[in-house]
């Protein structure tokens, strides 16, 4: 989609983060660590998604649920910086302006979780930005994690590891790739990543 970068002139005092990854690869997990180890200047951008929540999942903690109609409002009153059909399922995830923008302004650093097409598009609105993709130490792991979640259908399984196969083939658009491995491993490695990129603590 066509973004809406943040008009010249306007200050941008924090930087993005972009992390994608295959579904189920743990950067949730990791995330949620990272968060835990870097401190009041780093926030996560809460997503916008039309897909119905998991038990558990909570509104404006793990995403904005919206409906279908709602998405699609607001996609075209330009409220969204990326979004993308993530599954080829009719279920629609974005980045909403209002997750990024006043942090930004803040000077936070904000991370995005998201795919690799809407990574793609942040990467053409925005220069300053650091990529990150985790990958699985193997296929057969990744099954393994999206099976021991057990959120997701048969069906919906077979279809995020074919998705998978095809973001791996884009890991190398990424700045720094991390094998989420252990997971205090890759959250060393994502939290020495941001401090070599400048991240202090405040
Ligand atoms: P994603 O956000 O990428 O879809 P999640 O964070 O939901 O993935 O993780 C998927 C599953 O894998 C969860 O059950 C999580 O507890 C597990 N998991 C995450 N990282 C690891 C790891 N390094 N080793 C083993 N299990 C992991
Ligand atoms: P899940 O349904 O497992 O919560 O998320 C599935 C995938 O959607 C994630 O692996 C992530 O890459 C992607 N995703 C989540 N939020 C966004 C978003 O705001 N924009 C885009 N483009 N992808 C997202």
């Amino acid at each position: 989609m066509s973004n809406d970068p943040i008009p010249t002139g306007e200050p941008v005092a924090g930087k993005l983060v972009v992390i994608s990854g295959p579904s189920g690869v743990g950067k949730s997990t990791v995330v949620a660590e990272v968060l835990q180890c870097c401190g009041d200047r780093v926030r996560l951008s809460i997503s916008a998604t039309t897909r119905p929540p998991r038990a558990g999942e909570q509104e404006g903690t793990d995403y904005y649920f919206l409906s279908d109609e709602e998405f699609a409002r607001r996609r075209t009153a330009g409220e969204f910086l990326e979004c993308a059909e993530v599954f080829g399922r009719g279920h629609w995830y974005g980045t909403l302006w209002s997750e990024v923008r006043p942090s930004l302004k803040d000077g936070k650093w904000v991370i995005l979780e998201i795919d690799v097409k809407g990574a793609a598009d942040v990467q053409d609105a925005f220069g300053n930005l650091i990529t990150i993709f985790i990958r699985p130490g193997s296929l057969e792991e990744l099954e393994r994690r999206l099976r021991s979640r057990g959120t997701e259908t048969e069906e919906a399984i077979q279809r995020r590891l074919s998705v998978a196969r095809s973001e791996l083939q884009l890991a190398d658009r990424y700045k720094y790739q991390v094998v989420n491995d252990t997971i205090p491993r890759a959250v060393d490695e994502i939290c020495t990543i941001l401090q070599n990129q400048g991240l202090s603590h405040d």
